[in-house]
C-alpha cells in the first residue's frame, strides 16, 4: 500500500517509485514545483539585484516596486499642500459630502 504525496490517498502500485495514486496528482505536483521554482528564482533574483532611488540615488528595499524610496516618493509640497487643505476645511464650514 503506497500513499498519495498529493492527495494523501492511499493506493497501490507495481511501480516501486511511484508516489502518486495518478497521473493527474502527478501533473499537479510537478506544476506547484515548478511554480514554486519559479517564485523562488524570482525572489533570488530581486534580492540579488541592488536597486537606486532615482531621486536620491539611496538603495532600495528589495520589496519596494516604485523607482524612488519611501522619503522621496512622498513629494513634501504635496503634502504640506494637503495639510493646509486639511486645516482650511476644519477652520472653514462644515465638510459636507
Ligand atoms: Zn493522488
Ligand atoms: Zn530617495
Amino acid at each position: 500500500m503506497k500513499h498519495c504525496q498529493w492527495c494523501d490517498v492511499n493506493f497501490t502500485t507495481k511501480i516501486s517509485y511511484q508516489i502518486y495514486c495518478s497521473s493527474t496528482c502527478r501533473e499537479a505536483a510537478t506544476r506547484e514545483k515548478i511554480a514554486e521554482r519559479y517564485a523562488a528564482s524570482r525572489r533570488n533574483r530581486r534580492h540579488g539585484k541592488v536597486r537606486k532611488c532615482k531621486s536620491c540615488g539611496s538603495n532600495l528595499s528589495a520589496y519596494n516596486d516604485d523607482p524612488l524610496c519611501v522619503n522621496c516618493s512622498v513629494n513634501p509640497s504635496e503634502v504640506s499642500k494637503a495639510l493646509k487643505e486639511i486645516k482650511g476645511l476644519m477652520n472653514g464650514k462644515s465638510i459636507t459630502d
